[in-house]
């Protein structure tokens, strides 16, 4: 079993269900437990400003799958969530769903880079990861609460519900 974090993200056709759904999805995953879920934070476009506000979370899973394998799954669900890939590069988008860390793991290859190469310049991502695991080193990154102090988390709300 691997510790993974998956960061979730939409902001389009009721983001908080759609990150909510993604998350009861990712729990019966096979060979997978949902360990832990951050709250949702709502986050200022990123990107591109000309868009609505993103719904984010982030997933802490133990999962026996694969690097690909769950990567292929991701796309799955973003699919069936009803992601449309127009080329558009940080566009608005249903749900996406990405592999932060995958245990100590790192891995570029041209579909998959993990550590995720934006992780530590994303108030998004560092926000709710600090709050369900601060202590985690990213491989060759430093400590997730070390990377937030370095990143303007003002633009990213903890929401109440
Ligand atoms: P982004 O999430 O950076 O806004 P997209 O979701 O549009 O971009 O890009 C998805 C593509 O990124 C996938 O097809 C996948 O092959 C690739 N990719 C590379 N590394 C990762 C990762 N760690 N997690 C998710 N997708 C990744
Ligand atoms: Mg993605």
């Amino acid at each position: 079993m691997e510790n993974v974090y998956i960061g979730l993200g939409s902001n389009l056709a009721d983001p908080n269900a759609q990150v909510e759904a993604a998350l009861a999805v990712l729990a019966k995953l096979p060979a997978t437990r949902l360990v832990a879920r951050s709250r949702r934070y709502r986050s200022a476009p990123w990107g591109r400003a000309d868009q609505p506000e993103f719904v984010n979370a982030v997933a802490h899973l133990h999962t026996a799958m694969p690097p690909h394998d769950l990567l292929q799954a991701l796309l799955a669900i973003e699919r069936a969530a009803g992601r449309v890939r127009d080329g558009t590069r940080w566009g608005p988008r249903v749900l996406d769903l990405d592999i932060l860390v995958y245990g100590d793991r790192v891995l570029n290859e041209s579909g998959l880079h993990v550590p995720h190469p934006h992780l530590h310049e994303r108030a998004f991502v560092l926000a709710p990861l600090a709050e369900i695991a601060p202590d985690l080193e990213i491989p060759g990154l430093g400590s997730v609460v070390y990377l937030l102090a370095d990143v303007d988390a003002s633009t990213c709300l903890r929401m109440a519900e």
